[in-house]
């Protein structure tokens, strides 16, 4: 990997053990030649395997004797920009302790400088335009180092020895603070104007690493208010960053994995549980019982905080479900209205990237959202293979380029419902290829014919090929977890297009990437008005109750709504969709508790439920009952439903009934999963699909199955939302193009 410090490093241990010789750059990773005495070149070799530098990533060492010739020292050769780069770029990376140190130090020249980075530190993925990752290539082609600077960055003793965003106060990008209107306000500190503006409870967009923010004091409720009612977002949780470790052991409970993540070089937004609230406005993330927390990332970010404010509200800057914008001009057309000041900079941000989002379950770190530090690090494959791109799906999206044995998945791109969102796809989808310099051969994309990713793949003039939603489910976690054989998987979210054409989304598919047969899934239930249904859980109730009774029970979720003519869509049949959708259930679950009849967001009602059991999941079940029609068995949803509805009537609590409801859904994946390892052999499980975002059924399932002693396989190095499924798609794709595909059935 480029600009990780590799090469300054090698050069120091070679210089320390006197051998002579050189380093270089190529198209396929690290050439080193270096000569001395064998026992030497030994310590050498295990030197460079035991104390590489932080990010450098040592995939394999080849090694190979030839023959001496006369060297005078050991050098840092020039990159060789060979016809194939395979050289990868690092993602963007944490302010190092280093920098850290010098920023806040007033005799150091880049005191308060809030560009400073090195070798160790820095944007990356974001400011590079195409490779070699060299200076003229980055978005910092614009600023001609100071002589200093220069010193530095030639250095190879040098903590910034070519380190590509090298600036200084006299060379570099420089920040300034615009009023509402967009009018440069006159002011000698940028950066502690804006914290005195933030104190004031106003709004701050600010530009960061992969794109803007928007910022406002966390403990002014009123600020956070406001922040909500002007960019239309209603109750969907905002991240935080907080100053420092103890503010965040001050507000949330804190695991060693969770500590870890937050002070890694990554440094993502992490779900942490809330321990104490007061002090924070409760409309930063109602209702839920964690917290999505960052310590700051970039040097800017410490130059925020201070005495008084140790908390800020840092939500991409967008409006709604937009993506975040980047360009200085672009942010004051858009985020117009929204924020009070604009504090902003002349380094070009060439590709945005939102803030990463992770939770620490059964164990192991959890992607909800892979961006900013992780991307375009690759997620490593089994098998070499050709080049393949998936395009993803329509929620979350992401796209994945295979190339080798290395899955270059994107950066969270978002929901594909407006042009702004398929503007910045085609621009992701199009730049991969580019940067990484590989054509596919095959473009994969979703079967939904009215995907924009899916009208996308159709126009590229490509070999092409439709994948099933959750085929590419399960494929993805299988890929991710390196493992080739069948598996059980058990699929659970929100909406994917069937091969029949019905919604599916509550699936047991057993096979790999070469193929599934759908093994099992939920009873379809009847959705009147489709995406209506979605955004208003009670209509998704109503049509559950529709299937699950011969007279439809008075509840009371029904009161002061509409309920005629949802109810004569069902009995009309006019604009129903049958879907097996666990999410769906879920949402009508939640509905039928009178918990959540409508949602502003993505997964609220279920959500609702799930913090509604608080935490515990219950001893007794629902009935859950297994059907077998024409070869697949059916997870029978009336019974569950009719059991939730006579808990209602009986006055049983909401708490009681979302622990039953979960306990309910264990027990029947427990049971099918049984099943289908009985009929089988198979031992191995993979989880996918979004609503394993649901900590309680997450975790109880991974506990209860590997009691049972099944291996299962999650994910953790890729969402389990359908922010995953282009790494799925794509390796499905290579199955069909080595003409082992055989699709599902
Ligand atoms: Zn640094
Ligand atoms: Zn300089
Ligand atoms: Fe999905």
């Amino acid at each position: 990997m480029q600009g990780v410090g590799f090469r300054p490093f090698v050069y120091r241990v070679a210089t320390e053990y006197a051998l002579k010789g050189f380093i270089r750059n190529t198209s396929s990773g690290v050439l080193i030649e270096v000569q001395g005495s064998s026992s030497l070149l030994d310590k050498f070799c295990r030197t460079l395997k035991q104390d590489a530098p932080p990010l450098a990533r040592i995939e394999t060492i080849d090694e190979c004797a030839i023959g001496c010739i006369s060297e005078e020292a050991f050098v840092i050769g020039s990159s060789s920009s060979g016809a194939e780069v395979e050289t990868l770029i690092p993602p963007d990376i944490a302010l190092c302790c280093d920098c850290r140190s010098e920023l806040l130090d007033p005799r150091n020249r880049r005191f308060r400088y809030p560009f400073i980075n090195c070798t160790n530190c820095g944007p990356r993925y974001t400011i590079v335009e195409r490779l070699p990752y060299d200076r003229p290539f980055t978005s910092m082609h614009g600023f001609t180092m100071c002589p200093e600077c220069e010193q530095e960055y030639h250095d190879p003793l040098d903590r910034r020895f070519h380190a590509q965003p090298n600036a200084c106060p006299v060379c570099g990008p420089a920040l300034s603070l615009l009023d509402s209107s967009g009018k440069p306000c006159s002011v000698t500190d940028a950066a502690a104007e804006a914290v005195a503006f933030l104190k004031q409870g106003r709004i701050v967009a600010l530009k960061g690493v992969g794109g803007f923010h928007l910022a406002v004091d966390a403990r002014n409720g009123e600020a956070v208010r406001r922040l909500r009612e002007r960019k239309g977002r209603e109750a969907k949780p905002f991240a935080v960053m907080m100053r420092d470790m103890a503010v965040v052991q001050n507000f949330c409970e804190l695991s060693e994995g969770e500590c870890t993540a937050l002070n890694s070089p990554e440094a993502p937004i992490v779900l942490l549980k809330k321990k104490k609230i007061e002090g924070l406005s409760p409309s930063v993330a109602p209702l839920h019982d964690r917290l999505g927390v960052m310590l700051p990332y970039a040097p800017l970010h410490i130059l925020l905080f201070n005495d008084e404010i140790d908390v800020l509200v840092m939500t991409s800057a967008n409006f709604s479900e937009e993506p975040m914008v980047n360009e200085n001009d672009e942010a004051l057309l858009r985020l117009k209205g929204i924020a009070d000041a604009f504090l902003m900079h002349n380094r070009p941000i060439h590709l945005k990237c939102d803030d990463s989002v992770t939770i620490h379950l059964s164990g192991s770190l959890r992607h909800i959202r892979r961006s900013r530090g992780y991307v375009p690090a690759p997620v490593y494959l089994r098998e070499d293979g050709p080049v393949v791109l998936g395009t993803g799906g329509e929620l979350k999206n992401t796209v994945a380029l295979l190339k080798g044995t290395h899955a270059l998945i994107s950066q969270h791109i978002g929901d594909m419902k407006n042009y702004e969102a398929y503007r910045h796809f085609q621009h992701v989808a199009t730049h991969l290829q580019h940067l990484f310099q590989a054509t596919p051969e095959l473009l994969v994309h979703d079967l939904h014919p009215g995907y924009m990713t899916t009208g996308w793949a159709l126009k590229q003039n490509l070999p092409l090929l439709g994948v099933q939603h959750h085929h590419a489910h399960l494929a993805s976690c299988l890929a991710e977890n390196k493992v080739e054989r069948l598996a059980i998987g058990i699929i659970l979210d929100g909406t994917g297009y069937g091969i029949d054409g019905a919604i599916w989304g509550g699936e047991v598919l057993i096979g790999d990437a070469d193929g599934a047969h759908r093994f099992a899934s939920f009873e379809p239930m009847p959705l009147p008005g489709g995406d209506a249904a979605v955004e208003q859980p009670w209509r998704a109730a109503l049509g559950y109750l529709f299937r699950s009774f011969s007279t439809i029970p008075d509840l009371p979720f029904m009161k002061g709504r509409t309920i005629e003519p949802v109810l004569e869509l069902l009995q009309k049949r006019v604009s129903v969709y049958e879907t097996s959708s666990c999410g769906r259930l879920f949402d009508a679950v939640a509905a039928l508790c009178s918990l959540q009849g409508e949602i502003t967001y993505e997964g609220e009602a279920a959500i609702a439920l799930m913090l509604a059991a608080g935490g515990t999941i219950g001893s007794s079940s629902f009935r859950c009952a297994l059907e077998e029609h024409s070869g697949r068995w059916i997870i029978k949803v009336s019974p569950i439903i009719q059991d939730v509805v006579a808990a209602v009537q009986k006055g049983v609590s909401v708490v009681d009934i979302s622990r039953r409801f979960h306990r309910t859904l264990v027990n029947c994946f427990s049971d099918i999963i049984r099943k289908a390892s009985e009929a089988t052999g198979i031992n191995t499980v993979a989880l996918s699909g979004g609503v394993f975002q649901n900590a309680l059924l997450f975790e109880t399932l991974v506990c209860e199955l590997e009691k049972a002693g099944y291996r299962v396989l999650t994910h953790s190095l890729v969402p389990s939302n359908d922010g995953g499924i282009s790494l799925g798609q794509a390796v499905i794709g290579r199955s069909y193009l080595a003409g082992r595909y055989c699709g599902i059935h």
